[in-house]
Formats: C-alpha cells, structure tokens, sequence
C-alpha cells in the first residue's frame, strides 16, 4: 500500500480537488490511503475567527466562519453538481454549527486555551476530507471516510501533540488494514489527531506531512506521496529564489535537517517515521502530476554541488545569557540546559564563550517562565525577529574553505551574522542573521553555490585538515562562538 497526501493548495478549490481525484484514481492499484490538509488558507481563518472570538469581536469572527462556509459549499456545489450533495451539505452544516458553539463558547469565556484552539483548528481537516470523500464517491471511486481523531492517539501537548506510536499503530492496522484488503480508498484529514480520551489535538501547523508519515510507517506502506504546489525538494524556497532547481534524490538525513530549519515543503518531524521504518518519501507536483518529483531516501546519489540546498526559518528569537564574571562559570551550562529542559523549549542553536552563551529558539514558543528561569543565571537579553540559515550538503563532510567563501559573500552583501554553528552533523552550517536579510543572503549565497561552477570539483578544496577541530557528538544544537 502507498499513502497519498495532498496539502491545501492542492484541495484549494473544485478544480484542485478534480485534479486530486484523477491522481488518486491512476494510483488505485497500488492500494493507496489519502490524507488531505484543510483547504488552503482555512487554518489560518481558524486562527483568525477563534483570536476574534476571545478578544470580544465575536460578530467578526462569525462573519468570517460565513465565509468559510461558503466557500465550502461552493467547492462542493461545483463538483457535485447536484449528485449526492443533500447528504454530505447536511454533514458540513453540522460541523459548521458545532463550530460555531465552540466559537460562541470562546467569546463567553473571553479566553482560548490551547485545547479549545485545537479544537477550532481541527474543523479545517474534517470539512476538507468530507468534501474529498464525497468526491472520490461521487467519481465512482469507494472511498471511504476514516476520522483521524479515532486512529491517531497522542499525548496532550495541545497545538504540537506527540503521537503514542504504538496505540496508534495499533488502531490503524485495526481500522485501516480491513478497507485496504477489501479494495477500499480510506480518506483522513491530516494534523488532527486526539488523546486516548478522545480529546481533540493537533500536530502543530504544516502537520499533514506528519500524519502521512504516521500512517505509513504504521501501516508499512511502500512509499509515502507529499502532493504539493512545486515541483519537489529545491535548491531552496522557490518563492525567495526563482533559479531554484529541482533535486532529484536526497538523503533522509540532509532533508531531515532542511526540514528542520524551515524548508517548509516538509514537516520537521514527517522524515522520523519514515527513517525509523526505511519508507521512501516522495515531493510531488499536483499541479503536474507527471513530473518527477523528489525522492527522499536512505542514500541517494551525491550531489553534484557542494551543497544540496539551502534553508532558511523565519521567526527566531536569541537569548543571551552573561554570566557575572564573579561567578564560576563550572555548572552554568548545565543549569542553563536544565532550564530549557523544564520549559520544554526546543534549542536550534548555541554559541558558547567564557562567560556567555546565545541560544536561538523557535519565536512562537512562550518564553517569559524561561527568561525568568534564566535571570537567575545572569543577565539575560532577548533579540526578536532573527532568522536561521541553513546550508545543507553530504558533501561539506570535511570541506575546507566552504564557511570563508559564505562569511566572505555575506561580508559583501553587507550582512551581519550573529551566531555560527557548523560541524554538529558534518552536513551543515547553520547561521542566524536578521530576519529581513533573508531574500538578499539567500539570493546571493544561491548563486555562489548553484551557478555553473559550483559543480566543479576545484571550487573548494576536497578534504583536509579541519580548520578548527569542533567535537562531532551528533547533536545538532552546537556551535562555535560567533564574532565573525
Ligand atoms: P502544502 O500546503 O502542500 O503542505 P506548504 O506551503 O506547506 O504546502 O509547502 C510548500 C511550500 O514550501 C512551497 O510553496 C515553497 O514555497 C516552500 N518551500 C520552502 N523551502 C522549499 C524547498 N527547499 N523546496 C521546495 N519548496 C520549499
Ligand atoms: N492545515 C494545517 C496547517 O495549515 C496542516 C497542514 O496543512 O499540514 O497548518
Ligand atoms: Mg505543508
């Protein structure tokens, strides 16, 4: 069996969906279960109606939930055009009605919990794979509807759950395998899941990648299928660079870390199940569904540039901790660790000296018990709207010269660069700079790396010495000082 998933702009409207049903159809003896995203931009509408809704401008989120049911039975007039359409409208009028109870509910309280907003999120998926389900039937295919809160179980970390895998394996194979045999099409809505209690949760946003990769590795499945709006895994995100190229083949290991570090194309948690079970992962095009594509694997074939791609994660935050100089500094990194562990916040990058250490983190994450956690250290500032450019590539395992070239371009182009982290995987340098310097360092570093001679051998030198020896534990959160 194969799992299909098609992300929101490839259900964006009856045409998409159209496009999504004759896909699925020329896959159909290959026994394929679909995971479908929310119509694109619906989550963020979520978003926005449940934020009006507990701010008190409940009238503007209802007028906004109108619209949203709108479009959805606009989508689904156009593609029934009458056929079955009583039934499956009865359907979304009731999930629309539910939603608005919740969202009248989050106006009574004036508050939205991470549990509620998960809640209001998850209505994105259900109404979109109804609408796809009902499709599928209607174009002859036996689709059937499989709520994925029933079968996917995780923990309670609202709004970025953790999947129980094996609870979850075990409900898949229970519900999933029995369609599969009897030839039958299962349709989910991907990113929603719920706890053993059956409470509404979610993956965290872009999750459908992750829900695909859950059902195939829990299933076994023989290759998993990202349907998406480019032609596959890039050079970089074509949207900030228009020569960006198509990457053939990649390895599990150099996608995991562009997935990481904001190559949004991928989910950063979708390549774990997938490793785990040695599942091939495809980047498909729907809009050109004949295209190749990019396969993500094991081991693929090396590159012929020193770099594989480049990417870039918005929306970063740096905290500086100085220590008193009074202080030993013995025991302050493992207190300062401590710290992020006990608020369970994720660090993407570390640059140490004597008596100060910067760490980059994931702006979205709520940091003030940190911070307060951390003034117990030492002093303690925060930087806002920062950035982290990753440059990726098997083959930057034991390059010198690859980092002078990229600091020297940066230099010329007038970028400042904070913090610098290279040699944790061998596989790539990682850099923080200013958010808005994004286009013009991405830009420039594309070419250095993608043009013509980029792919000749003598560009930089083969192996040598290490420049500066840097401990390779594998831990992907390390670094050398900045300063450059
Ligand atoms: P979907 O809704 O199908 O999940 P996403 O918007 O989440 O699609 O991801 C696709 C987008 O990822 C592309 O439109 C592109 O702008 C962006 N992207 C970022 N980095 C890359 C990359 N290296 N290769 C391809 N696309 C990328
Ligand atoms: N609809 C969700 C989001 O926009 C999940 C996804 O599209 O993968 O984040
Ligand atoms: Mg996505």
């Amino acid at each position: 069996m194969i799992v299909m998933k098609f992300g929101g702009t490839s259900v964006e409207n009856s045409e998409a969906i159209e496009r999504v049903a004759d896909i699925v159809r020329s896959r159909l003896e290959q026994r394929p279960v679909v995971v479908v995203s929310a119509l694109a931009g619906v989550t963020d509408s979520l978003v926005t109606v449940s934020q009006l809704a507990a701010s008190g401008a409940l009238a503007e989120g209802l007028r906004l939930h109108r619209q949203m049911r709108q479009r959805h039975f606009g989508v689904l007039a156009s593609l029934l055009n009458g056929r079955g359409e009583t039934e499956v409208r009865s359907r979304l009028q009731a999930l629309f009605d539910a939603l608005e109870d919740v969202l009248r509910g989050v106006a009574a309280l004036g508050e939205l919990s991470p549990r509620t907003s998960d809640n209001v999120l998850s209505f994105g998926e259900m109404l979109s794979s109804h609408v796809v389900h009902t499709t599928f039937r209607a174009r002859g295919m036996d689709a059937v509807l499989v709520d994925s809160r029933q079968v996917l179980v995780t923990d309670g970390a609202h709004t970025r759950a953790v999947p129980q895998v094996e609870e979850t394996n075990r409900r898949l194979r229970q519900s999933l395998k029995p369609l599969l045999n009897a030839g039958r099409v299962p349709v989910m809505g991907g990113f929603i899941a719920a706890t053993s209690e059956g409470t509404p949760t979610t993956l965290g946003r872009g999750g459908s990648d992750f829900s695909a990769a859950l059902v195939g590795a829990g299933l076994g499945a023989r290759k998993i299928e990202i349907w998406t709006d480019v032609e596959g895994m890039m050079t970089t995100d074509p949207r900030l660079c228009p020569d960006a190229r198509r990457i053939d083949t990649i390895g599990f290991d150099e996608a995991s870390e562009l997935a990481y570090f904001g190559a949004k194309v991928l989910h950063p948690a979708t390549l774990i199940p997938a490793v785990e079970k040695n599942i091939p992962l495809y980047i498909l095009n729907s809009r050109n569904p004949d295209s190749k594509g990019t396969c993500i694997r094991a081991h693929a074939r090396p590159s012929k540039t020193i770099l594989r791609s480049i990417a870039a994660k918005r929306g970063v935050k740096v905290i500086n901790v100085r220590l008193p100089r009074i202080f030993a500094a013995q025991g302050f990194l493992h207190a300062l660790f401590e710290a992020f562990d006990r608020h369970a916040c994720p660090v993407d990058l570390v640059s140490t000296s004597e008596v100060s250490v910067s760490v980059a983190v994931d702006a979205s994450r709520d940091l003030a018990g940190l911070v307060q956690d951390l003034k117990r250290l030492g002093n303690v500032e925060v930087e806002d709207k920062k950035a982290i450019l990753c440059l990726v590539g098997e083959k930057l395992r034991g390059r010198i010269g690859v980092a002078a070239r990229v600091f020297g371009v940066l230099a010329s182009a007038g970028i400042n660069v904070h913090m610098i982290s290279q040699g944790a995987s061998e596989i790539n340098i990682s850099f923080v700079i200013e958010e808005r310097d994004i286009p013009e360092a991405v830009k420039q570093l594309h070419s250095l790396f993608f043009a013509e001679r980029a792919g000749d051998p003598r560009w930089i030198a083969r192996r040598g010495p290490r420049a500066k020896a840097l401990p390779a534990d594998g831990s992907s959160a390390r670094a050398s000082r900045a300063g450059l």
